[in-house]
């Protein structure tokens, strides 16, 4: 499979100012809420500390916990099964489906359902899907993967959610006001609520000791799902796993507060068996989990989803999800996304600037920028880098190595900077111009001024 060029197909994105500014602005205004709200609580580090533990913990004691997990969600009437892939879980879900006589879903936004492709599976298959959170519907009916973890549609702007939902639910084009975007999608999702035969979602949190689950959405579209239709299906990759209630308040503290800088997500639903006359089945999903855990970079596993990299990192901010075209994109899909194909994901690990943004915010302390230079290592070793990067890096090897090189390299540069007239420097010929002002060229380089110093 071609391997993903992430700076190619965010040159669109970086070109049009209207959205990237939007874009950039909605994600840096969460993480300012997000500073926010942590500092207004003292014990903020300690708390990342202690959930960073405790999910070291469980994911070290993982098949104590599943076992513990499995036999008490049993014991609670939930139907539990075990999918070793994406492939499994699909066929499961289905098959479930299939005996019910299932025709129309609603479901609630679930990142493992992108990472196994169940949209597609049971579009193929004539199951009649509908995403029941907003920006994870307008990406549906735009035929598009969410372009990041919680916000699925904060890359659009709301001229495009009129003009698509115009085109797709005949409403009015020239009408983007919110009010009325969200009444056209409530208009239409409600007659499918009430008809679904079946609703699903994802889970945030497994919790060992009780065998139950918790979801966690700001619109409650995961809680209609789980609750009108007869039957609901929730899937979960096994890492989601905690020991119990104890623990839950901890994690529930810090999932919202580093997402959107909320101090609760408006929904924080519990589900420890199935409501009266309902069917209660729950997909638990390795697809790789138990090979990340046993690899170098297991404390991606970590991760609540909560996006807090995604809103700091300057690459993301700037670029759109959709350029990563990966089911995770930002900092952790950079290094989540070469562990299920090196050769595809490649280049991610290069879609970073190394400011360590990523890994001071991450509520569980992920070593994000860490496990990048881990993966730019294996991809170099593993020969999946870029031809141009292999001869850039030994031309620098080599010129670096020589402090004759260096210094001449200095002097020219200094040279170049005195000499170049400005109105070339500030011309598109200088992409990085375009947001910056030229500095004034220093007398002399670094190296001959220290000289000097030594000898006065
Ligand atoms: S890596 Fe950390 S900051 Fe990023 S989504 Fe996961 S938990 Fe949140």
């Amino acid at each position: 499979m071609k391997q993903v060029n992430q700076v190619k197909n965010a040159s669109a994105f970086v070109k049009d100012s209207a959205h990237r500014s939007s874009h950039d602005k909605h994600l840096w205004d969460a993480r300012m809420r997000r500073d926010k709200t942590a500092a207004a609580i003292p014990e903020w580090e300690e708390m990342r500390e202690l959930a960073s533990a405790i999910k070291k913990h469980t994911l070290s004691n993982l098949d104590t916990y599943l076992e513990r997990f499995e036999e008490n969600a049993t014991r609670n009437g939930i139907h539990v099964h075990w999918a070793r892939d994406a492939e499994e879980h699909n066929r499961i879900v289905y098959d479930i489906f299939q005996q019910h006589g299932v025709k129309t879903i609603t479901k609630g936004k679930s990142m493992l359902h992108e990472e196994c492709g169940l949209r597609e599976y049971l579009a193929e298959r004539g199951i009649d899907l509908a995403e029941a959170d907003l920006g994870e519907r307008i990406q549906q009916l735009d035929g598009q993967r969410p372009s990041h973890i919680v916000m699925p549609a904060i890359h659009k702007l709301r001229e495009d959610v009129a003009e698509l939902f115009a085109e797709k639910l005949g409403s009015d084009p020239h009408n983007d006001d919110p009010h009325y975007l969200n009444k056209v999608m409530r208009n239409d999702m409600r007659k499918r609520f009430v008809k679904a035969d079946a609703g699903m979602s994802g889970v945030n949190f497994l919790l060992a000791e009780t065998g139950g689950f918790v979801v966690c959405t700001n619109e409650g579209n995961a809680d209609i799902s789980a609750n009108v239709p007869p039957l609901y299906v929730a899937s979960a990759g096994i890492e989601k796993m905690i020991p119990g209630p104890e623990q839950l308040p901890l994690f529930i503290r810090l999932l919202s507060r580093s997402a959107l800088g909320f101090a609760i997500t408006q929904y924080t639903s519990h589900y420890h068996g199935p409501a009266e006359g309902q069917e209660l089945h729950l997909v638990l999903v390795d697809n790789g989990r138990t090979d990340r855990l046993a690899s170098e970079t297991w404390e991606v596993l970590k991760c609540i989803r909560c996006s807090a990299c995604f809103n700091t990192c300057p690459v993301f901010r700037r670029s759109g999800g959709l350029s990563y075209e990966a089911t995770y994109a930002g900092p952790i899909g950079i290094v989540l996304e070469p562990s299920y194909d090196l050769h595809r994901y490649a280049q991610l690990p290069y879609a970073c600037t190394h400011c360590g943004s990523c890994g001071n915010v991450c509520p569980v302390k992920i070593p994000i920028p860490d496990y990048v230079f881990h993966w730019r290592k294996e991809v170099v070793e593993q020969k999946e880098d870029l031809l141009s990067h292999r001869y850039e890096m030994l031309a620098g090897s080599k010129a670096l190595a020589s402090e004759k090189l260096v210094e001449a390299g200095e002097k020219f540069t200094l040279a170049a900077l005195k000499h170049t007239p400005h109105a070339l420097m500030a011309s598109r010929f200088n992409p990085w111009a375009k947001a910056h002002e030229m500095p004034a060229a220093p007398e002399k380089t670094f190296r001959q001024w220290y000289r000097e110093q030594q000898k006065s």
